[in-house]
């Protein structure tokens, strides 16, 4: 048997080829699989009768095969797997099409479950292609609740099946990390069953109990860990920025714009904030184009007018460098201010700096805001006055980076941490979550702003868009037309954005300026598409979801997006921000050609809803429970098996948290508990 540690290609039937496929899956080893937990299960227990056997729905047959054969279809390279199975209540004709291997895999006489859909043939009758395995005391694809999995090119869920079904069998080796008097008081399950029963529950009840141990088991090692990272800031002393009113004032009389009041208490509740010794983790949340990066400036401003030095971080290359822009915009040269990302490196006071300068200048702290990407995070970029952390659109709040900062720079006390989203997070879960998050909502939009008119869209209007934009071009405005990404193969949607460039550019653009951006084009070319855009030398930015998040061209007045349907409600929301960005009425085509009512529907209610929180809701709402995959970006920490609906089982397992390190701080009566939970900690550092 084989054993927890072991590469997947211990168990029967994985060569390399199929552990090449695992591997896609982030499947290595015998553990791995285990943690593969199912998308969903099917309940296949219930067989039907062969004389009362419904059209068009998936069924489950159990019978005898009273004959089976192949032969060669009239198209040379068909081959028909044929058999007659029999019940008490009748017989049925059963076909496979170019499964030869069928007829000497089993015979007559073999018992056998059958889960297919009956089709009205010219033969009459049939069953076709239905999985089949032979009856046995334990069956594993029907006659069972069966799992159902996410799976790959070339791994069938019938060959992961068969794979969890072994791994399982090594799963009793499991250590259990649950103290057994919590896990008894709980009433949960030990480790090694739940894993058995999410795969492979006997019955509904089983699968149910399997959860909530596993449920269970993810959110308390995130209390526990967070409540550790909490007490550490508890402890950990920030350094103070005391608020100078003048100097803000002057600041901010200096923007291009008047603040709205939402901003102004957003700005004040920060600079409250960090003028305390306690250091703050906020989350500002603003709708797109709510104005999200003025507020972050001007904290920036504060904390770099008294001397000491802030770092904000985009999460990716295009925004990092806007924001660098933007801010060097609003501080006129009056801040010392750096960017900082794997291919790019600026440094306002004098022009273009090279790499060790920005390190020298950081290191002895005359740089006092430094802009950049994950990049930032590197052992040799220090920050030793480092007192607050901006983090936009990132997920997990950006607790990790702002950890990674602070170590780097050697600094004691801990940087404030200021999170920007335009996901806004229900309070009672941010709570629950993070107990000392604190929450700015910008619900007002900057004045002038007057909704995206937003429009369903099949490919017959093309023409009506492409003059709209060329209306908006000869107004002196831009436009967007957004490609998504058609294939996985083309994973960063080269392939698309491209050959739609070079379609319109030829013919239904043609005489305007069209620009290219797509996530294959190296970060210069990326820099100088989105420049010329900003700048007004192209009219029309062809463009992957690249822009998804935070690009702010204010002239651009008109996006169309294509493929709409392949896009979720958040992202669609978002896209749409990139326009009426200023006092310029607006326009948005979601195009599709899909026929499926439910992609209208969706399609619909984007068009008529212009406020992100009921976007994100409903976008929450018919993703459904289980699956918070879309709101990474929203700063929640994604689990594995709970989701959003778990909301009370978290609250309890936060109280659980709280009495485990009330009576033990250290767990160091569990010490298995303990290990588990670094382990947890080591794993999201990875991240
Ligand atoms: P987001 O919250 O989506 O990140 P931005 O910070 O990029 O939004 O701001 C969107 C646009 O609104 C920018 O062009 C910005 O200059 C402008 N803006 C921000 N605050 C105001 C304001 N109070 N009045 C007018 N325009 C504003
Ligand atoms: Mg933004």
């Amino acid at each position: 048997m084989a054993t927890l540690h072991q590469p997947v290609r211990a168990l029967r039937g994985v060569g390399p080829t199929t552990a090449g496929r695992l591997e896609r899956l982030g499947i290595r080893t015998v553990l791995d699989l285990l943690t593969h937990f199912p998308i969903r299960h099917e309940d296949l227990r219930k067989t039907t009768p062969i004389a009362r056997l419904p059209f068009g729905r998936t069924v489950v047959v159990r019978g005898r095969i009273q004959l089976i054969a192949t032969r060669r279809g009239f198209r040379r390279r068909l081959s028909l797997t044929e058999a007659i199975v029999a019940d008490r209540s009748g017989s049925l004709r059963v076909v496979w099409f170019n499964q030869p291997y069928l007829a000497t895999a089993y015979r007559s006489g073999d018992e056998v479950l059958l889960v297919g859909t009956m089709a009205a043939t010219p033969y009459g009758p049939q069953l076709q292609t239905p999985l089949i395995e032979r009856v046995s005391a334990r069956p594993l694809h029907a006659g069972r609740i069966v799992p159902v999995y996410r799976a790959t090119a070339g791994l069938t869920q019938r060959q992961l099946r068969t794979l969890i079904f072994q791994a399982v069998a090594a799963a009793t080796g499991l250590p259990e990390w649950l103290p057994d008097e919590l896990r008894r008081r709980e009433r949960l399950v030990q480790l090694s069953a739940a894993i058995r029963d999410i795969h492979f529950p006997r019955s509904p009840a089983a699968l149910t109990t399997a959860q909530r141990r596993l449920k269970f088991g993810e959110l308390l090692t995130f209390m526990l860990a967070q409540l550790a990272a909490e007490h550490a800031r508890g402890t950990g002393v920030a350094k103070p920025i005391p608020i100078d009113p003048a100097r803000t004032k002057a600041f901010v009389r200096t923007l291009p714009f008047t603040l709205t009041g939402d901003q102004r208490r957003a700005t004040w509740s920060i600079l409250k904030d960090l003028a305390r010794d306690r250091v703050m983790l906020r989350l500002l949340e603003g709708d797109v184009g709510s104005g999200k990066t003025a507020v972050a400036a001007i904290a920036l401003q504060a904390v770099a007018g008294h001397g000491a030095q802030a770092a904000l971080l985009a999460p990716t290359e295009v925004l990092a460098r806007q924001h660098f822009e933007t801010l060097a915009r609003l501080f006129r040269g009056r801040v010392p201010l750096g960017l900082l990302t794997r291919s790019q490196r600026a440094w306002t006071l004098s022009g273009r700096a090279t790499r060790p300068a920005l390190q020298r200048h950081s290191r002895d702290g005359s740089l006092r805001v430094i802009v950049g990407t994950q990049a930032l995070l590197q052992p040799d970029l220090q920050l030793p006055n480092l007192a607050l952390v901006v983090v936009d659109e990132q997920h997990r709040f950006g607790v990790v980076q702002r950890h990674a900062l602070q170590a780097q720079s050697g600094t004691r006390r801990q940087p404030h941490l200021l999170s920007m989203t335009a996901t806004p997070i229900p309070r009672t879960l941010a709570l629950t979550l993070f107990g000392d998050l604190r929450q700015s909502r910008l619900r007002e939009l900057p004045p002038g702003r007057t909704p995206v008119l937003t429009e369903v869209v099949d490919a017959n209007d093309e023409a009506r868009i492409h003059a709209a934009i060329r209306q908006a071009v000869e107004a002196g405005q831009q436009a967007y037309i957004v490609c998504p990404l058609i294939e996985e193969s083309d994973e960063l949607g080269v392939a698309a954005a491209t050959a739609e460039y070079e379609r319109l550019s030829a013919g239904p653009l043609t005489g305007l300026r069209l620009g290219l951006l797509h996530g294959k084009l190296p970060a210069k070319a990326k820099q100088d598409a989105l420049h010329a855009f900003a700048a007004g030398t192209t009219d029309v930015l062809v463009a992957t979801p690249v822009v998804e998040v935070g690009v702010d061209v204010p002239k651009a007045t008109v996006i169309l997006i294509e493929g709409a349907e392949r896009f979720g409600l958040a992202q669609l929301h978002q896209l749409r921000g990139r326009v009426g960005r200023s006092h310029r009425p607006s326009r948005c085509f979601v195009m599709s050609s899909s026929p499926s009512p439910s992609v209208r529907t969706r399609l619909d209610f984007v068009a008529r809803t212009h406020d992100g929180f009921a976007v994100a809701e409903e976008d929450l709402r018919q993703r459904g429970p289980g699956d918070i995959y879309g709101l990474r970006q929203s700063g929640l920490p994604t689990f594995e098996l709970a989701g959003l609906h778990d909301l009370e089982l978290m609250q309890h397992c936060r109280e659980v948290a709280e009495r485990l390190i009330a009576s033990d701080p250290q767990l160091e009566r569990w010490p298995l508990l303990r290990q588990h939970i670094r382990g947890h900690a080591r794993t999201i550092h990875r991240e």
